[in-house]
Order: C-alpha cells, then structure tokens, then sequence
C-alpha cells in the first residue's frame, strides 16, 4: 500500500543520512585529532575542553586504608566505602549505597541538591562498622566523582562549568563544586573531607589502571558519554604549571561537547538539540549516548505515524511525549529474537498505547533501532580512533604494537550489547587487522567509583 511505501521512503531517508562509512568515520576521527590538539593549546580553543585533571600519577597498587567515594553524574549517585590492603593487598573491602536523584532536585537549586547528597551521605557513614572507622583524630576522606564539565583548579577544587544530561542548576555555575558539597556536609553533620574531585572518565581511568597496567584511555556511554585519556605534559601548551615527576597528566577531553561537519547529523538531531536544555551543546553525545537513543528512536517513529499513519489513522497520543521511549525500551527491541517480535509488540503496547502491531511494522521499529544504535556505537568508536591517532597508537611500531587497554563503563556499554558489539567491532575495522589485537576492550565496572577511592587515598592530607 501507499501507506508502506511513505513509510519505508522515510525509513530509507533516515538510513541514508545516518550513514557511517569507513571513509566517513576516519574523518570523523580525524576532526577529533585536531579538536584535541586544539583545546590542549589554549582554554577555549576548540569545543573540545581537554581539562586539565591535576592527576599526573595512576594508581600504583600502594594506596592503603579506608576511603569513600560519592559518584554523581546522571541518574543515579553512589556512595562507596572501600579498604584498600596497600601493596599487593588490593581491595579488600568495599559496600556502596544506591539512591536515584529526584527529578525536581535536577533543575533546582545548589542548595537543595548538595543537601540531598550530603543527608544520603550522612545515612551511610551513620551505618559504618567500627572496623572502617578513622583513628582519633584523623578524619574521612572522600573522591568526589562529579561527571559534569569542571574547571579544576586543584586535585579537589574546581568551578562548575554548565550542565549536561538534563540537569540544569543556574546558581551553581561558577561555584567551587567541592565547596558546595563541603557546605553542605557540614550542614548534615558529616565528617569528612573531599582529598579529590575527579571527573567518572578520570575515576574510570584510575580504577581501570589499578587492575590492568596498559590502561591508558577510558571511555564513558552511559546517559552521557565522555573520554579521558593520559597526555605527556609537553603536548599541553595551555598547561603552565610546575612539570610533573611523571611528565604525563590525565586530560578529561569532554568529548560530548565535541561537534564537526563531518558528523552524520539529521533532522530529527536537530529538532532533539533545539528541544533540549542545552540547545547547540553536547551534539556528539546527543547522538551516541543512553540519554538520547531511544529519544531520537521515538521522534523517527512519530514522523512515521504521522506522515504514513501506519499506526492507525490518529497519531499515537503517547507517541508525542518526549523521552517516554527510554533507551533501555529500545535496547529490548532491537534485541528481541522472538519469532513474533513479542518483546517489540509488548513495548509498543505498553509504553506507546499502540495494540496490535504486524510483525512488518515490529520489524520497521526493529531496523530502525539498528539504524540509530548503529550510528552511535559507530561515531563511538570514531571518537576513540581520534585519541589513538593523538597517542601516535594508530600505527603499526617497530618491534609490534604497543598493547593498549580501553577501560570502558556507563550503563549503555554494559548493557546494550549490540552497541558495544558493533563499537568493538568497528573500531578494530578501522585500525586494520595488525592493530587490532593491540586494542583490548576492558570493562571496568564501577571502575569510576573505585578510582574515586584510590585518589583519594594517593592524594590523602595524611600521606
Ligand atoms: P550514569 O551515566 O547516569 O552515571 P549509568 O552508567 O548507569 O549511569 O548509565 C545509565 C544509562 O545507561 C541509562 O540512562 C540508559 O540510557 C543506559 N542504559 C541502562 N540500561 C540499559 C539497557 N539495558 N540498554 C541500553 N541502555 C541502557
Ligand atoms: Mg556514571
């Protein structure tokens, strides 16, 4: 019918102009490469922040005592007691709170937001066994994980920059982060100081370190995406500071922010950015990550309906919602191998209100999951292309390749497996059949707040 034929016409467009061929992405890795160059020569010189982190060591496997990390950055934020055994002794302990952030507390005030967190804190150190508890005298330490743009000014200083992934708290940018969270710790009656203020790529990198010792990039696709990776102080013009011992300095690219013609960009993207919180910002992680898939996915399919209605004469009500089709939803779609395509039927019925789908047009939904999940897992591994040609790593070495791991976390990593298949797979397709062994996908899971931990620990006021 004419009906199928608009509909596979829109579907065929959108495929098109997401398309990612080799030639496309190496592009794309290559805008990255200059992007980076750009922003370690001067502060806003590319869109591209490449932060200095003030972390110039990793973990050694040294660090030893009790610690905490707070990791908040999305969703969910997460408090973690660990013990660390000191050399060889490895973790030895470790137990963690979970609480989601309530939606009102995202586009708040500081305030309501740090208090939130402090009393969560509060909860969690009240249940301490005296065996985690400090010597007189000595008190808590904490690595803050606080994924959102920060201009550090110290190991555990740095003002907010803006806010991604939905939040938005104007009367927090331009504060000092861990001065918020410090305030209101006191408030709630905490005692505990904040030794390091670390971006989740950064703890990620540093957890990721402790166990493997070739880590040296680490890649976050969560609700947002970010990477960080280890830079030789001489490649940062913009970095003025004393050398250190190491040479080397942990740069947290923000590479969500990152933007170039040469991204696949579609009308639907656009129509995404002007909606969002943040129009005009984040337009490599509105393409790539957890937050947006399932929202892109859904303002495709609502094209559909209304242009080749073929949900029906009327638009589906619910189809016109914004963000009710999750990312997760569509991760359970484009992996369902029913015969019947039951798991799509289900969803469709069940967070769209739309009831007795064909098994054509499931299988429309399907390949349209595939579409947009493929471009994202494909830019992903673009982007980290690009940092493997900043680290000269992209060549094949006199003497073999040298072996680099990539500590990969963020829920959209863990669980959407054929994103993460199809990244994997890309990246080694780009980099050739020589280097593609040298490249080791690790996950580092919770690696972001473990690393919090150990910084803390190796930046302790005790040490
Ligand atoms: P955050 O990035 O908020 O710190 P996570 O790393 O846990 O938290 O990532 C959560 C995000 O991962 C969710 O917002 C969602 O987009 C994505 N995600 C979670 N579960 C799945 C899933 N089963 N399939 C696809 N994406 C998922
Ligand atoms: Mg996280």
């Amino acid at each position: 019918s004419s009906k199928w034929a608009r509909a596979m016409a829109i579907l065929r467009e959108f495929e098109e102009k997401c398309g990612t061929p080799d030639a496309k992405l190496k592009q794309v890795a290559d805008a990255m490469t200059v992007e980076m160059h750009a922003g370690l020569a001067s502060e806003g010189g590319s869109k591209l922040k490449m932060l200095i982190t003030y972390v110039d060591n990793l973990p050694t496997g040294d660090e030893a005592g009790v610690f905490y990390a707070l990791d908040l950055g999305g969703t969910n934020f997460r408090v973690l007691r660990v013990q660390l055994g000191g050399k060889d002794g490895g973790i030895v302990h470790q137990e963690f709170a979970e609480a989601s952030i309530p939606p009102n507390l995202m586009v708040g005030t500081s305030e309501a937001l740090f208090d939130y967190i402090a009393a969560e804190l509060a909860k969690f150190v009240a249940e301490e066994e005296e065996k985690f508890q400090q010597p007189p005298g000595k008190q808590r330490e904490l690595g803050f994980t606080f994924s959102f743009p920060v201009m550090q000014t110290s190991i555990n200083s740095g003002t907010i920059m803006r806010w991604t992934k939905g939040f938005s708290i104007d009367d927090a940018v331009g504060q000092d982060v861990v001065g918020e969270l410090t305030k209101a710790m006191k408030r709630k009656g905490v005692d505990m100081r904040v030794s390091a203020l670390v971006n989740d790529t950064v703890g990620t990198l540093a957890g990721g370190k402790y166990t493997h010792n070739d880590v040296a990039v680490a890649v976050i696709l969560g609700t947002g995406t970010n990477a960080a990776y280890v830079e030789r102080v001489q490649a940062i013009p913009k970095w003025h500071g004393p050398v250190p011992k190491s040479g080397e300095m942990v740069i947290n690219m923000e590479w969500g922010n990152f933007r170039s013609s040469h991204l696949p960009l579609t009308q639907y993207d656009h129509a995404l950015d002007t909606n969002s919180l943040n129009p005009g910002d984040q337009i490599f992680e509105k393409m790539t990550s957890g937050m947006y898939l399932g929202e892109i996915l859904r303002r495709v399919l609502l094209r559909v309906a209304e242009d080749a209605g073929i949900f029906g004469d009327e638009v589906p009500p619910k189809l016109k919602s914004p963000f009710v089709l999750r990312t997760p939803d569509m991760s359970a779609m484009h992996h369902d191998i029913s015969s019947d395509l039951r798991v799509v039927g289900d969803k469709l019925k069940d967070i769209l209100e739309i009831s007795n789908t064909s098994l054509k047009t499931r299988r429309l939904v399907v390949e349209l999951c595939n579409i947009v999940a493929t471009r994202g897992a494909r830019l992903a591994a673009a982007g980290i292309l690009g940092i493997l040609k900043k680290m000269g790593r992209d060549t094949p070495r006199q003497g073999g390749p040298e072996k680099t791991v990539v500590a990969m976390d963020g829920g959209l990593y863990e669980h959407y497996t054929e994103y993460r298949t199809c990244l994997e797979n890309t990246l080694k397709e780009l980099l050739g059949d020589e280097l593609a062994t040298s490249i080791v996908f690790e996950h580092s899971n919770d690696g972001s707040g473990i690393g919090a931990a150990l910084l803390a620990a190796s930046n302790s006021m005790y040490l």
